[in-house]
């Protein structure tokens, strides 16, 4: 029994070493599933209004949802809900 255990925690281990071992290629990787959902530096059939990001002010386009949630959150003085991927990058590292 007891084993079988250390085998499994073993393995996990290991699996966590390799990930933590490659940031870049997970972010790649990350990059290529964002256009499906959040902003995106280029306008797409589901991103089309411009939006500033916040912190840093870069230009990046978000679909008609983001971009109402903005600007009513804007309106309520409240801190805006979107943040660009490099910044929310930066805050979760
Ligand atoms: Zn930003």
């Amino acid at each position: 029994m007891s084993n079988v255990a250390s085998a499994v925690l073993g393995t996990r281990a290991v699996e966590n070493q390799g990930e933590a071992a490659m940031p870049k290629l997970r972010s790649e990787l990350d990059a290529d599933r964002q256009p499906e959902k959040g902003p995106t530096k280029h306008p797409t059939a589901e991103n089309r209004h411009e939006l500033l990001c916040p912190i840093c002010g870069q230009k990046f386009y978000v679909d008609a949802v983001s971009l109402a949630r903005a600007s009513e959150a804007a309106k309520m003085g409240l801190d805006p809900p979107f943040r660009c991927p490099d910044c929310e990058e930066a805050e979760s590292s």
